[in-house]
């Protein structure tokens, strides 16, 4: 994105004053348009900090992101809370673990994977998130993931990708509007309303469009008696 605005302020990355068109990050922070052939932020775009292990992110972001077992057992314990007021509750609890890109792909992901929950029958076995996610999107992951397992350990019927993907997509959502005062939950809950994809993005928007009628529970119920989206 770049701006035409004159800037009032400084470029984040080499700290020049910004004059004339300069870019802007996905959560509005500058900077020159010289950077845009560094490596990006894989969160909001702006240049990523180099001297940093993890690179993917930029000095902001990884800031704020889930990077080690530390991070993550911080983090959990609130998440586990909020599911429960949200009325997820696991019959079985199940252990989040942590992997690398490299790890998540050997574990059957693509990519770009961001979690995984692998199961048997109705024994959830793991869910396993990929490692330097910002708070809000670690957040949101482990709540799509504590989702299908939730629906693995319910015993649903066989549910198409997109119902149950969408399922999946509105538990994230509906934790992400708790936080929508900041600015990174608000961008991820933009990015999911607006997913292109035919299966998380379409799923998303059809569960959503069923709960606005009838209340997400009564979606939930009707998933589990019929298997389909009223
Ligand atoms: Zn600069
Ligand atoms: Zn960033
Ligand atoms: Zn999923």
């Amino acid at each position: 994105m770049a701006s035409l605005f004159s800037a009032p302020a400084r470029c984040f990355f080499c700290g020049r004053g910004l004059f004339g068109r300069y870019c802007v990050s996905a959560l509005g922070v500058p900077f020159c348009e010289a950077h845009q052939d560094i490596a990006a932020c894989r969160f909001c775009g702006a240049p990523a900090d180099a001297a940093e292990p993890t690179a993917e992110l930029c000095a902001f972001c990884v800031r704020d992101a889930v990077l080690t077992r530390t991070d993550s057992a911080r983090e959990i314990p609130g998440i586990r809370d909020e599911m429960h007021r949200l009325d997820l509750r696991l019959n079985v609890p199940v252990r989040v673990r942590l992997a690398d890109r490299a790890q998540m792909a050997q574990r059957g992901g693509h990519q770009n994977t961001a979690g995984l929950t692998e199961y048997v029958a109705d024994h959830v076995v793991s869910i396993t998130i990929v490692k330097g996610l910002v708070r809000r999107q670690f957040g949101a992951t482990v709540v799509h993931e504590c989702m299908h397992a939730w629906l693995v350990q319910n015993a649903f019927p066989p549910l198409s990708d997109r119902i149950c993907e969408g399922l999946c997509q509105a538990m994230a959502y509906r934790y992400l509007r708790e936080h929508r005062g900041e600015p990174r939950a608000k961008l991820l809950m933009e990015r999911l309303r607006d997913d292109p994809d035919p299966i998380y993005g379409d799923g998303f928007r059809m569960i959503r469009d069923s709960a606005v009628k009838n209340g997400f529970s009564t979606v939930v119920d009707t998933v589990r008696r019929t298997g389909r989206v009223a």
